[in-house]
């Protein structure tokens, strides 16, 4: 079927002007009539065009409100998709991926650190009070080494730094900084008393694999236990 010709009327009222324009013996009351057709044909153009810029800005507004909404939602989706919701830290497939691509780039110190007797405070004050203490933890960890540094809750009370450094040395003292951090935190009410973390550590050149930088920290983690915890172990 043949679209409908939306200037029909325009079309028409152009003819008849063009006709009277062409025709030497047409006299001014024809003009006038021509002229007066065109002019009331002219005036509901413009107010059309003037109706449909505004549609068309309105439109755009909703757009651009809508893009931004897409905008906000993804970001808090991949925000939820990367973080741990207790803590804010990342989650462990984000921190991994973190460090995977920190190990390409360069030399990293990987820190596993595990708090102490946690199943204790858990038996002791009961669960709310064990998760206020590993949001405390967290906080502890962001303060000590700024919120820059990829910090990852790996486990349910358990937690891995990714800290790129050149220097075994360097990554040795970084483990004791973070372990001296959490056994002097005040926990508040109810706990009212230290809470220890171990630590172990590895140092990995360029190019280790994750799996083996996180096998060799948790390893030296639980040299850091045996050793009566509360206490940081590097790995060979
Ligand atoms: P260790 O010094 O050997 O690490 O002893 P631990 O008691 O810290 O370790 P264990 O593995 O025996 O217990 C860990 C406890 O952590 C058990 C579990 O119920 C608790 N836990 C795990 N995730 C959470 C959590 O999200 N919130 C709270 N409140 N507790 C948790
Ligand atoms: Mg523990
Ligand atoms: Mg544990």
């Amino acid at each position: 079927m043949a679209e409908p010709d939306l200037f029909a009327a325009e079309s028409a009222v152009l003819a008849a002007a063009r006709a009277a324009h062409e025709d030497d013996g047409a006299g001014a009351a024809e003009y006038r009539r021509v002229l007066g057709e065109m002019m009331a044909h002219y005036e509901r153009l413009m107010r059309e065009t003037r109706r449909l810029i505004r549609r068309s800005d309105r439109a755009e507004r909703d757009m651009n409100q809508l893009n931004r909404q897409l905008h906000e939602l993804a970001g808090q989706l991949e925000y939820r998709a990367t973080h741990d919701p207790l803590t804010g830290a990342l989650n462990r497939a984000a921190l991994i991926e973190h460090a995977s691509r920190l190990l390409e780039q360069g030399d990293l110190a990987l820190i596993v650190l595990d708090i102490d007797h946690f199943k204790q405070v858990n038996d002791d004050f009961g669960h709310p009070a064990g998760d206020a203490v590993i949001q405390a933890v967290v906080r502890c960890l962001v303060s000590l080494l700024g919120d820059q540094v990829a910090i990852g809750r790996v486990g349910g009370e358990e937690f891995s730094v990714a800290w790129p450094t050149r220097h075994g040395a360097e990554a040795a003292l970084l483990g004791e900084r973070v372990c001296h951090a959490i056994a002097r935190e005040v926990f508040a009410a109810p706990i009212n008393r230290p809470v220890t973390a171990s630590v172990g550590i590895s140092w990995n050149p360029c190019g280790t694999s994750f799996d083996t930088a996180y096998l060799r920290a948790d390893e030296a983690l639980y040299e850091a236990k045996r050793a009566g915890r509360n206490c940081v172990r590097l790995a060979p």
